[in-house]
């Protein structure tokens, strides 16, 4: 039901909406609105219990567990959302001066610090507002780094096949030809394939580590030196940092250029696609082309000097923090975002990081790559088939329902439906495209034995299910608030206005 549909001409609730009228002047007739605005009409219980109850409609990770892989919701303490909406930051206007915004600027410069350590880059910019911008921000620093050396004859960004698919669409929205090498039996990158693709043209490559494969690709070292011999530069997509935190850093395995996706690694609920904050780390090589604007903290000033001018930030010995501009880095690929980036989402990194701090991290790491090879080992051992059982997973792993196909006729989309019956969002359907029928599952650090027990109980269920009644599968869900939607319909003729069958409020 929609709130227009609680809708009664005339209801108000006096007490939220006092009765004035403010006249504003000399707005050109051509900009002013002919009719009354379609709003609807409701009384603040209506509107509470309205969305109320659409809230309780979500499938969401506080309610459930949520294996989406890749994008999966990671853990999100309450706490870092508490501290970022702390009235102080809530209420800072971002036109005001860095003089007056010392206390978020050391924030955003402890993040940007503790992104570098994490990863081993030399530089952070916490501007991007998704991955995929981060990754816009990372290919444009790599065109950027050529074009200044003059190395214009670089045309070609290598991509694997099992990569997420912002990562081709990044290299051609930065200009490039995309070429794409295969992966092998094991799920690590062909070497052969990567020699042959990589020369003069070369610009750099882009690659997933741990792939979305859910491996480890160990020929990092040999991979690295291909490129890096080649003239080429490394392009890490970070989206997924939990299963090396405190463990391995891109800047160690030779990478030039990471995004991280703080709203999945750094506690940010993302669902319904967004907030997000993509930063981008660099290596020195990369840090003039830096996306602005940057935080950075100044030496403390000179104490006061006789003739009384002191600090002008009034901040102590401490040193002060500023945004660097275009004056710092001429060469910055520049702006990308209105301001200082998605301020929420990396205000909640920052805390989340402060919580854990370096102990915290590891503990991440381990136990995200113990929730995902327990599952995986269940599974196996259940029967199911495991894209690469030779393999230990890193956050996250494939499961191929072909074999359930095969034999029954049910799907991987069919699986994933029911799941939500069990009480279970479903885990990535149908990719990455390599692996047929597939489902990508990531458990999630946090989650329990019991839990992942009762989800390898699940699909277990559903399998006997697609044998016994198959019929029962292809029409599931069954028990949620809608049923099978067509997907291609709703991504393609996506229509979220509503209309008036007709119109009662026409002036
Ligand atoms: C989620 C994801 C992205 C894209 O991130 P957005 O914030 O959705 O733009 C890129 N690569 C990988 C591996 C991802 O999981």
């Amino acid at each position: 039901m929609l709130i227009f549909e609680r809708s009664h001409p005339g209801r108000r609730n006096a007490a939220q909406a006092p009765n004035y009228t403010a006249t504003v002047s000399g707005i050109p007739a051509a900009l002013l609105r002919t009719d009354q605005p379609l709003l609807p009409e409701a009384s603040e219980m209506d509107v509470v219990r309205h969305y109320t109850g659409l809230s309780q409609k979500n499938f969401s990770i506080d309610t459930h567990f949520y294996p989406l892989g890749s994008c999966t919701m990671k853990y999100n303490p309450r706490a870092c959302n508490t501290l970022a909406m702390l009235p102080q930051f809530l209420a800072r206007h971002p036109l005001a001066p860095d003089s007056t915004g010392q206390g978020v600027l050391a924030c955003l410069h402890g993040l940007q610090e503790i992104l570098k350590d994490v990863t081993g880059m030399a530089g952070v910019s916490l501007m991007p507002m998704a991955g995929a911008q981060g990754e816009f921000a990372g290919i444009a620093m790599i065109r950027a780094y050529h074009d200044a050396r003059g190395d214009t004859a670089r045309t070609e960004i290598i991509v694997p096949d099992a990569a997420h698919g912002t990562n081709p669409a990044t290299a051609v929205m930065c200009g490039y030809t995309v070429k794409e090498i295969p992966t092998d039996a094991n799920g690590d990158v062909d070497l052969d394939a990567l020699r042959a693709a990589t020369g003069p043209q070369t610009a750099g490559l882009m690659l997933t580590n741990p792939s979305t494969l859910g491996v480890f690709e160990k020929q990092i070292q040999a991979i690295q030196k291909i490129i890096h011999d080649a003239g080429g530069l490394l392009y890490y997509d970070g989206a997924n940092l939990n299963a090396i935190l405190g463990k391995v850093k891109p800047g160690d395995m030779g990478f030039d250029v990471i995004h991280m996706n703080l709203h999945k690694t750094f506690s940010t609920p993302h669902g319904g696609g967004g907030p997000g904050a993509g930063a981008v780390g660099v290596a020195q090589r990369l840090m003039p082309f830096l996306p602005l604007p940057v935080v950075a903290k100044e030496p403390p000033s000179p104490p006061p000097s006789p003739t009384g001018r002191g600090n002008s930030h009034g901040v102590g010995g401490e040193g002060s923090y500023r945004y660097l501009t275009e004056k710092d880095l001429p060469q910055s690929i520049g702006h990308l975002s209105a301001f200082s980036g998605n301020i929420g989402v990396l205000l909640r990194a920052y805390v989340y990081a402060r919580m854990l701090g370096a102990e915290g991290m590891h503990r991440v790491a381990e136990f995200a790559t113990l929730n995902a090879n327990y599952l995986m080992a269940e599974l196996h051992k259940a029967g199911f088939t495991v894209a690469f059982p030779q393999r230990r997973a890193s956050h996250e792993f494939i499961v191929s329902m072909k074999p359930l196909k095969d034999a029954t006729g049910i799907s991987a989309m069919d699986v994933a439906k029911r799941l939500l019956d069990k009480g279970y969002h479903p885990p990535t359907t149908y990719f990455p495209m390599l692996v047929p029928e597939c489902l990508l599952i990531e458990p999630t650090e946090t989650e329990s034995k019991e839990t992942l027990d009762a989800f390898v109980a699940a699909l277990k269920e559903i399998r006997d299910e697609a044998y016994a009644t198959p019929e029962l599968m292809k029409g599931a869900p069954h028990t949620m608030p809608v049923r099978r939607l067509d997907d291609v319909k709703a991504a393609r003729e996506l229509d979220l206005t509503w209309k008036p069958a007709t119109n009662t409020r026409a002036a």
